[in-house]
C-alpha cells in the first residue's frame, strides 16, 4: 500500500497513552458497507448512508466510498464524468494509484498514491473525476475513498475553493508504543494538526497498524467517531472484530481503541484504517444527487441554476482525453 509511509518510524512524533483510568468509547454500531456501482459504472463499497448508520450518526460526513482496492484489468477502470456538485465538500484521498480532476473553474489535477484533494463545492461547480488514460489503456491497480463533508448552512453558498494535500504534506505521527503509522490528513489529535482546512471541526486520519500492534488515542471531545477498515483485520473497543469493508460507529467513551490482529493475510498485511470524527451540524439535510442543502426550495433552487448553467460549463478541452497539464 503506497499511501506515504515515515523512513523511520521510531522518528516521528508519538501521541500519548492515554491515562488507563479514561474508558474506552463504546461501539454503537458495526456493519458491513453495501456495494454500488458509482459514476460511469465503477464499483464502490458504502458504508454511510446506510441502513445501519443513518446521516444523524455520521453527521457532519454525508457519504463515505470506498473505491477498490481493483486491479483493474486494460479498458476497465471508470471514473465520474461531468458532473455538478453544490452545498458540501468531496475530499477524494488516493491510496493507490492515480485519479484525475478536472473542473468547470479551470483547476485540475493528478491525484496520486497518498495525496488528497479536498474541494469546496460550495455555491456549485462542475467537475469529471477519471482515472488518467494511460490507467484505462494498461490497467492497474486503484484504491482510494471519497468522503463528503457537510457544509452548515451559513457556508453552503461560498466560493468554490480547492486544496491539493500531497502526500508529504501529511502529518505523520506514531502511536505511543511506536508501532502503528497514523497519517493525520486534517483536524487534530493530542495537539498535532494535519495540512486540511476544514470548514468546521472534523478530524480524519489514515492508520496503519502492523500485527498485534494496539493504539489507544484520545479522542476529541464532543466529536462522534467512525472507523473504517480499508484492509486487515482487527478489533475496535474492548472487542468487537473488524475486517476490511465494514465500518464501526463508536459511542460514549473517551479513548478510541484499536488493535490489529495477531495474523494477517499476506496480500494485506496490516490492519488499515480511516478514522472519522467531527462536530454534528444538527441542521437539516435536504439531499437530491449531487446537491445537498437544508431544504427543498435550495434543491429545487440548485437545479434550475446547474440547468441555466449557473454552476458552470464543460470546459472546451473537457470533451477531448485527458490534457496535457
Ligand atoms: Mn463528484
Amino acid at each position: 500500500m503506497p499511501a506515504v509511509e515515515p523512513d523511520n518510524i521510531l522518528l516521528l512524533p508519538r501521541l500519548r497513552e492515554p491515562d488507563q483510568s479514561l474508558r474506552t468509547k463504546e461501539v454503537l454500531v458495526r456493519t458491513q458497507a453495501p456495494r454500488f456501482l458509482e459514476g460511469a459504472g465503477f464499483p464502490v463499497r458504502r458504508p454511510f448512508p446506510s441502513r445501519d448508520i443513518p446521516f444523524a450518526m455520521s453527521d457532519p460526513f454525508l457519504l463515505l466510498d470506498h473505491m477498490g482496492a481493483v486491479e483493474y484489468a486494460p479498458g476497465e477502470a471508470k471514473g465520474a464524468p461531468w458532473h455538478p456538485h453544490r452545498g458540501f465538500e468531496t475530499v477524494t484521498y488516493i491510496v493507490d494509484g492515480a485519479f484525475r480532476h478536472r473542473d468547470s473553474h479551470g483547476g485540475g489535477g493528478l491525484i496520486t498514491n497518498g495525496a488528497t484533494q479536498w474541494m469546496t463545492a460550495g455555491s456549485g461547480l462542475l467537475h469529471d473525476e477519471m482515472p488518467p488514460d494511460d490507467l484505462v489503456k494498461r490497467g492497474g491497480l486503484f484504491h482510494g475513498v471519497q468522503l463528503w463533508v457537510n457544509l452548515p448552512r451559513k457556508l453552503k453558498m461560498v466560493p468554490p475553493r480547492y486544496q491539493s494535500i500531497e502526500s508529504d504534506q501529511v502529518q505523520l505521527l506514531t502511536s505511543a508504543d511506536g508501532s502503528a503509522v497514523i497519517r493525520l490528513i486534517a483536524g487534530e489529535l493530542e495537539g498535532f494538526r494535519g495540512p486540511g482546512l476544514t470548514r468546521t471541526p472534523i478530524t480524519y486520519a489514515h492508520v496503519s497498524l502492523p500485527p498485534g500492534s494496539q493504539l489507544r488515542l484520545l479522542w476529541p471531545q464532543g466529536f462522534n467517531a467512525v472507523v473504517y477498515a480499508l484492509a486487515g483485520e482487527g478489533v475496535v473497543g474492548e472487542d468487537v472484530p473488524i475486517t476490511e469493508g465494514e465500518a464501526i460507529v463508536l459511542g460514549a467513551g473517551d479513548v478510541l481503541g484499536i488493535q490489529a490482529a495477531r495474523i494477517q493475510s499476506a496480500k494485506t498485511p496490516r490492519l488499515e484504517v480511516l478514522l472519522l470524527g467531527g462536530s454534528p451540524l444538527r441542521e437539516p439535510v435536504f439531499s437530491y444527487g449531487p446537491f445537498v442543502m437544508n431544504t427543498r426550495a435550495e434543491i429545487l433552487q440548485a437545479i434550475e441554476d446547474f440547468q441555466s448553467g449557473k454552476m458552470g460549463h464543460i470546459p472546451a478541452a473537457g470533451l477531448l482525453g485527458d490534457d496535457p497539464r
